[in-house]
């Protein structure tokens, strides 16, 4: 039976993947020849919002669907650029390419279910269908359940062989770990949730790079525990944000280096203030690219925050990326591709 379109699109971060999304599959493979799910979020650091990797969303996705229609749908990870709609645009259109082709033959489904939704509008090239919202079911609310462990109502609303993925993994190492996290998050935010006003944080990051190479951190503490990270941290009440930059990174890092040098070697800063940024609530952090001149890599040590402190290499860097916390990855990048 021929379709509508030869090609369709569904975009998503299937964390996990629920009745909504399923619905929303067979709508596509009832209209598509083809469908390309896209798997966003791709190499995330794992968190409470992006617990698994795409390989396992596409384990998840596939356990649910029939082995017919696993044969006409492609899976595609896509790494997110969090301050770049047209890089990712760029990746999407690309990898899209490959497949089709250049067909002219292309939907894109999916449902606006919020002002997050605002990218199902970037694709003029593209026809939409609108699925419609099936159930109000939505993945935030199954994950907060899941990882409550007394907690078992996200069960009705997922399929029956990604409730058994979901219950292997929580004998997992990670599913305590991402339970705590949750608890810490939760706590953090009802301390705040007297507050007159929702609260905005202020946040500084030091990007120090030599030869070649940037200064990172362990954290020690959660949200975020054993991910690697840049040195920063919270702004205090009497600091201006260059101060408190150069505190937070002579504290987490003993860099043997003096502050007049690296105050002197501060090759510009920029604001990194994605609302999503941060899963603690919104914070605004203010990161200072530092490039020291070449030489040997000065002494370092982890110290207060940090269990661990250590100068790692641009393709060491890029290999880990989902392994660095929050968007410092996307930090980085921004600064390290200018010089
Ligand atoms: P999601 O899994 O929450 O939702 C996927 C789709 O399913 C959406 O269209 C959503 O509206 C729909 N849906 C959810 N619940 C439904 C229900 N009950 N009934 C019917 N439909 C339902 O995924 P998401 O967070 O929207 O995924 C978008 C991805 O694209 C993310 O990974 C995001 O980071 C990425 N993205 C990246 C950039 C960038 O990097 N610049 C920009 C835009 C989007």
């Amino acid at each position: 039976m021929t379709k509508k379109y030869q090609f369709g699109i569904y975009i998503g971060r299937f964390q996990p993947f629920h009745f909504g999304h399923l619905q929303t599959v067979k709508l596509a493979l009832d209209q598509v020849e083809s469908l390309i799910i896209i798997l966003g979020s791709h190499r995330a650091a794992p968190d409470t919002r992006n617990p698994w990797s795409s390989q396992e969303r596409i384990k998840m996705i596939s356990a649910a669907l029939q082995t017919e229609d696993l044969q006409r749908i492609h899976f595609l990870p896509i790494r997110d650029w969090l301050y770049s709609d047209n890089l990712w645009l760029r990746a999407v259109q690309q990898q899209v390419f490959e497949i089709t082709d250049r067909s002219p033959s292309v939907a894109v489904l999916g449902h606006r279910k919020d002002a997050s939704s605002y990218y199902l509008d970037l694709f003029p090239q593209w026809d939409y269908i609108e699925t419609g919202n099936y159930q109000d079911l939505n993945s935030t609310a199954i994950r907060q359940a899941y990882f409550d462990p007394d907690n078992q109502a996200y069960l009705t609303q997922i399929p029956a062989r990604v409730a058994e993925i979901l219950e292997a993994f929580k004998l997992s190492n990670r599913y305590p770990i991402l339970c705590e996290e949750q608890q810490f998050i939760q706590a953090y935010q009802r301390a705040w949730s007297q507050a007159p006003y929702p609260p905005i944080f202020v946040t500084t990051d030091a990007v120090v790079v030599q030869s070649g190479h940037v200064l990172m951190v362990r954290r020690k503490a959660k949200p975020g525990k054993g991910l690697m990270a840049l040195p920063g941290g919270f702004l205090s009440q009497a600091e201006t944000l260059v101060d408190g930059m150069l505190r937070e990174l002579k504290e987490e890092t003993r860099l043997k280096v003096p502050l007049p040098v690296l105050r002197g070697s501060i090759i510009e800063s920029h604001v990194f203030d994605n609302p999503g940024r941060s899963l603690r609530g919104r914070t605004i952090t203010h990161a200072y690219f530092i490039q020291l001149k070449p030489g040997e890599l000065p002494l370092v040590k982890g110290s207060d925050d940090a269990d661990k402190a250590w100068w790692m290499s641009l393709a060491d860097l890029y290999a880990h990326e989902d392994r660095i916390f929050e968007d410092h990855f996307q930090i980085i990048q921004h600064f390290v591709s200018k010089v």
